[in-house]
C-alpha cells in the first residue's frame, strides 16, 4: 500500500528508513564483490515496507534527497561499525540527477562516516538522463572526479538510448531482471542478453546481471561472458547485522 506523506515524514524523523544489503558476486568464482544498498522502511506497526510503496511518494514530495542521504549515511556507518569496507552500490533517483549539489552531498556523507569514495558505485537509470543530458553529464563527471564508479541501472527497459552510453562515463551496465527472468526459457531473451553483453564489452563496461534466481540462468550468463551477478541465488537483501564478516574482495575493474 502506498505510504501516506505524513507517515513518511515521521518515519524519516524517527530513523525508520534503513539500508538493506544485497550481495553482488563474481559469476565465475562466486566471490563476493560488494553489495547493492536497498532502502527498507521498518514500520513500528506494519513491519517491513518495500521501496515501491514509498520511494515514489518521497520523489513526488521533495523528500528523496533526504531519504537517500539517510540511507547512504547509515550504510556507511553500519559497515564501518562492523569493521567492513565492502564496495557499496547505491540508487540515485532520476530526479536527483537534476541537483548539482548531489556530488558534494555524497562526498560529505562519505567523509563524515570515513567511507572511501572509490568503493562507492552510483546506480542511475536511463530515465534520469531524459531531457537532462547536459546537467546529468556534469553531475556524472563530478561523481567520477570523486572516485565513484557509475552504473547504468535497468538497462534495456523503457528509455533505452545508446546515446546515453556514449554521453556519460559509465563503468558498469546492469542488465534488467526482466531479461534474466526468461533467459533460460526464451531464445529471444538469450539473444538480447548476448547482444547487450557484446555492447557492454565493446565499450569496456563491466556487465552485471540482476535478478538471478536459478542455476540455469547463472550458467547461461557465465557462458555468454557476463562478469557479475546479483539475485536470490546468491542472497536476498539483508540487514547489516546479517552480513558475512569477511571483507569483500576488490571488484572487477
Ligand atoms: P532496483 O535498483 O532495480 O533494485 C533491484 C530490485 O530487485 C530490488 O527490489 C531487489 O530486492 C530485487 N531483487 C534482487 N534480486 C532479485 C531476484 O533474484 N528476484 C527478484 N524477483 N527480485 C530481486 P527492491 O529492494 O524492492 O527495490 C525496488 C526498487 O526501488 C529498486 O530497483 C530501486 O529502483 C528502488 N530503490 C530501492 N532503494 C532505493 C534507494 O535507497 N533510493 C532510491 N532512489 N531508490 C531505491
Ligand atoms: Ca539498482
Ligand atoms: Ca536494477
Ligand atoms: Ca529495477
Amino acid at each position: 500500500m502506498l505510504a501516506k506523506l505524513s507517515d513518511l515524514i515521521r518515519a524519516l524523523e524517527d530513523d525508520e528508513i534503513v539500508p538493506y544489503f544485497q550481495p553482488i558476486v563474481d559469476l565465475r568464482s562466486g566471490a563476493l564483490r560488494g553489495y547493492e544498498v536497498l532502502a527498507r522502511w521498518m514500520h513500528p506497526h506494519d513491519g517491513l515496507i518495500l521501496p515501491m510503496n514509498f520511494i515514489g511518494v518521497a520523489e513526488d514530495n521533495g523528500l528523496i534527497g533526504e531519504l537517500t542521504n539517510q540511507v547512504l549515511r547509515k550504510a556507511f556507518k553500519e559497515t564501518r561499525e562492523l569493521g567492513l569496507t565492502p564496495r557499496l552500490a547505491v540508487n540515485i533517483s532520476p530526479r536527483q540527477m537534476r541537483y548539482t549539489s548531489l556530488p558534494l552531498q555524497i562526498r560529505n556523507s562519505a567523509e563524515e562516516q570515513g567511507f572511501p569514495l572509490d568503493k562507492l558505485t552510483i546506480e542511475i537509470t536511463e530515465s534520469a538522463l531524459i531531457g537532462n543530458i547536459e546537467q546529468a553529464t556534469q553531475i556524472a563527471n563530478a561523481l567520477k572526479d570523486l572516485g565513484c564508479r557509475l552504473s547504468l541501472d535497468d538497462f534495456g527497459t523503457g528509455y533505452s538510448s545508446l546515446a546515453h552510453l556514449q554521453a556519460l562515463p559509465f563503468d558498469q551496465l546492469k542488465i534488467d531482471r526482466s531479461f534474466v527472468a526468461s533467459i533460460a526459457t526464451r531464445r529471444e531473451s538469450r539473444k538480447i542478453v548476448a547482444a547487450i553483453l557484446g555492447l557492454g564489452h565493446s565499450l569496456d563496461l563491466v556487465n552485471l546481471a540482476e535478478g538471478v534466481e536459478e542455476d540455469a540462468q547463472a550458467e547461461i550468463l557465465l557462458r555468454l561472458g557476463c562478469e557479475l551477478a546479483q539475485g536470490w541465488r546468491y542472497g536476498k537483501p539483508m540487514p547489516s547485522q546479517a552480513m558475512p564478516h569477511a571483507e569483500a574482495a576488490e571488484p572487477h575493474s
